[in-house]
């Protein structure tokens, strides 16, 4: 601990890291009357790339009661996407129902993270900012507290929603399963026109991998590129449809091997988002998977505190549930690549 600063307010449940995992568990354990915590390493807003929302997270967005905010920040939405994948390029709607087509987001994850950590805040969420997580602090093989950049703090839950450098695992020595080579995903952002993408998003696969485009915002498009050779991409690179724009953000790389710790909940921790399991972004859902983590958690946290469920119960049920579905995401998305033009040897 720094000199001066003291152990600071214990509360029921402290959050590290303020992404979209973080907030949903936070506003979910508020909403039930627990005491938070939440500590974010970065000031708002920060950028993030995940924009990308299936019309899928509107539900759990109404139950974080930031539905109507969300609309409000006036992200743009589309129908669906493009996928090149096997043969010709082919306009993948999301579906409709009496109410009209299912839209999803662009949200601009700068005011997107924003609205949530708003919303937790207004709950009652005690929000420290910046303030880094350390180490753990612990008693036996318990979690019970972290030291930080302002102070240490102590709760009965500690929770790691601080993304994929998997801090509390790392810090624990608990095993990270891999379920893919390296694979390190390349993404920019560029500004000006490219009136083709402007309706929806598209996904193009080639003989080495894959390249997503998309409009974020007014005039600004990102990129994302997978290779599963090993592909020398140049600082400049920009898929074919985006060149004459200008260079908004530096290319820059992510670890986005197929991975999940072995143990996503422990005595007195948990992890969300993708602190537990990460996929590469075809899987398209990581925003989705992070908020709906949080929200598992926060209900075992509070059905545990309230005595409904034992501790034991409520880590072997998480911890079945992500593997579960982690494995279910395996499954999709090794059957999406093998259908690639050239997959790679190890589908
Ligand atoms: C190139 C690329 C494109 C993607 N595209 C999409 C997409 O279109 N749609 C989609 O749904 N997903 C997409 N994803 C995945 C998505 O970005 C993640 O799944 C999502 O951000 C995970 O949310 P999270 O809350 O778990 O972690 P994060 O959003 O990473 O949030 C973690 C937070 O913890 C903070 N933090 C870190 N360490 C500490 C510490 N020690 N102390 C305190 N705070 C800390 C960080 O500052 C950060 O704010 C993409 C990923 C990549 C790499």
């Amino acid at each position: 601990m720094e000199p001066g600063l003291e152990e600071v307010s214990n509360p029921d449940v402290l959050v590290v890291g303020g992404g979209p995992a973080g907030c949903a568990i936070a506003i979910g354990c508020a909403q039930l009357g627990l005491k938070v915590v939440l500590i974010e390493s970065k000031p708002f807003p920060r950028t993030h790339p995940g924009e990308t929302l299936h019309p899928g997270v509107e539900p759990l967005l109404k139950q974080l009661g930031v539905f109507e905010p969300v609309l409000a920040a006036g992200f743009l939405r589309h129908k669906g996407n493009w996928v090149q994948w096997e043969a010709g390029s082919e306009f993948v709607p999301f579906g409709e129902d009496d109410s009209g087509a299912w839209l999803g987001f662009q949200a601009w994850r700068a005011d997107f993270d924003a609205i949530l950590l708003n919303q937790a805040r207004g709950l009652g969420v005690e929000i420290i900012q910046p303030c880094h997580a350390s180490s753990l602090v612990m008693d036996g093989c318990r979690v019970i507290g972290v030291e930080t950049s302002q102070g240490t703090f102590r709760a009965a839950k500690i929770i790691d929603a601080a993304g994929d450098h998997h801090w509390l695992a790392q810090q624990l020595g608990l095993q990270i399963q891999y379920h893919s080579p390296r694979l390190i995903a390349y993404y920019g952002y560029v500004t000006g026109e490219c009136p083709v993408r402007d309706h929806a998003p598209a996904i193009a696969a080639d003989f080495c991998g894959w390249t997503w485009t998309a409009k974020v915002r007014l005039q600004l498009y990102q990129w994302t590129r997978l290779s599963f050779v090993d592909e020398k991409i140049p600082k400049d690179w920009l898929p074919d449809e985006f060149q004459g724009l200008k260079i908004y953000q530096p290319m820059r790389a992510a670890n986005v091997t197929w991975r999940i710790v072995s143990q996503p909940a422990g005595y007195g921790y948990f992890l969300v988002g993708d602190a537990a399991m990460v996929l590469d972004p075809a899987s398209s859902h990581g925003v989705l998977k992070a908020i709906m983590s949080g929200i598992w958690v926060s209900h075992a946290i509070a059905w545990e505190l309230l005595g409904n469920l034992t501790e034991q119960q409520a880590i072997d049920q998480y911890c079945l549930w992500i593997h579960n579905w982690f494995r279910h995401d395996v499954k999709n998305l090794s059957s999406l690549i093998a259908k690639l033009p050239n997959p790679p040897f190890w589908i």
